[in-house]
């Protein structure tokens, strides 16, 4: 029962993270709030961090290094840029695979001026030799360098600038203990309502100069997975329906279209979600089913759909993980409109 799968995962138009044509149209980039007030939701996050940053600054002192952690797509890069915004210095971006050497690290870090920001995205996937270097880096502000070779080999202390670290990780139990010991601020992200991704499309809609009314930017928001970027790109995608099918705004029946067009349904779930749904289902009769057999009955790889199907999935309750394998909740059926035997 293997169907092939010709999916294109680099526009899968319900990923949480940045797909190709994201970065053609420079939606993450323009849409970006660039202060505390103007970032909509997360407000447990929010209030703690304006604690945080307001007796830093109280004190003239850098601010302690941030923990981000949280799936992709909710705002963890947008937060490291209000941070240094808000705190008024300078941010230095890069992510934990772009570090390769010891020595990477070496030169970012020295290149810090006081009180700079440096964000790190995937943290988790920093090497074991540069995470070395960051501890002394963190704790102290300063950089121990071996110079010379062998026998003569020794090692020198650097004083660096003091800075603040904000890693980001969607994995943060990947991160080893010491490393996540280093950040004072630990701040998880979560999922928005949908209110606040109506807020955040509305706000979008403006920059963009999309005509948009509170119904369609609701339908919008309750297809967007609780994810802002894909909130973002929805709005982008259905302003062309809006203008070859209605009068250039977007209303609710234009979103519909759109989205249903797209092959998003009420939920969000596109069309891979819902052949992983139904492949349990009529399968193997609602499971449990071993990840690996229902990879290979798709014809996608297992990691794919534990990463990218999985998440959202478990989240609405509709998938189910034992033991035994995966199971299709009774939610599941009902959504698919499939009776139960
Ligand atoms: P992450 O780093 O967690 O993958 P980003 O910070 O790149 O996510 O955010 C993705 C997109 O979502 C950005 O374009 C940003 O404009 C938007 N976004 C994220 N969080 C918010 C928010 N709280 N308010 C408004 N827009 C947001």
């Amino acid at each position: 029962m293997i169907e092939s799968s010709d999916f294109d995962f680099e526009n899968r138009i319900v990923a949480p993270e940045a797909i190709k044509q994201d970065v053609v149209d420079d939606i993450d980039v323009g849409l970006r709030p660039k202060t505390l007030t103007e970032y909509i939701g997360q407000t447990k996050a929010k209030e703690n961090l304006k604690i945080y940053i307001e007796a830093a600054k109280k004190r003239g002192d850098v601010l302690d290094h941030v923990l981000l952690y949280g799936p992709p797509g909710l705002g963890k890069t947008t937060l490291s840029t209000i941070i240094a915004h808000e705190m008024g210095v300078n941010i230095r971006t890069t992510s934990g695979p772009a570090i390769e050497k010891p020595g990477d690290l070496a030169a970012l870090l020295t290149n810090l001026q006081d009180g700079d920001v440096l964000f790190i995205d995937e943290i988790h996937r920093l090497s074991r030799a540069v995470e070395e270097v960051l501890y002394p880096a963190l704790e102290d502000y300063s950089l121990d360098i071996i110079v010379g070779k062998g026998p003569a080999a020794r090692s020198i202390r650097l004083d660096l600038n003091k800075f603040t670290l904000v890693g980001a990780t969607t994995r943060a139990g990947q991160l080893t203990a010491p490393l996540r010991d280093r950040f004072g601020v630990v701040l998880r992200l979560e999922l928005y309502s949908q209110e606040e991704l109506c807020d955040i499309i509305m706000r979008s809609s403006v920059i963009l100069g999309i005509p948009c009314d509170k119904s369609g930017a609701m339908e919008l928001a309750s297809r967007s997975r609780g994810t802002p970027r894909i909130a973002n790109r929805f709005l982008k995608r259905a302003r062309d329906y809006a203008e070859v099918m209605g009068n250039g705004k977007l209303t609710r029946d234009i979103v519909r279209i759109a989205l249903d067009r797209m092959e998003v349904d009420d939920l969000g779930l596109d069309n891979l979600d819902r052949r992983l749904l139904r492949m349990i289902i009529t399968g193997y009769g609602g499971g449990p089913v071993g990840l690996e057999t229902l990879a290979a009955a798709i014809g996608e790889e297992a990691v794919t759909l534990e990463d990218v199907c999985e998440p959202y999935l478990l989240q609405l309750g509709f998938l189910s993980r034992t033991k035994s394998g995966r199971c299709a909740t009774d939610l599941a059926y009902k959504h698919l409109g499939i009776e139960k035997k």
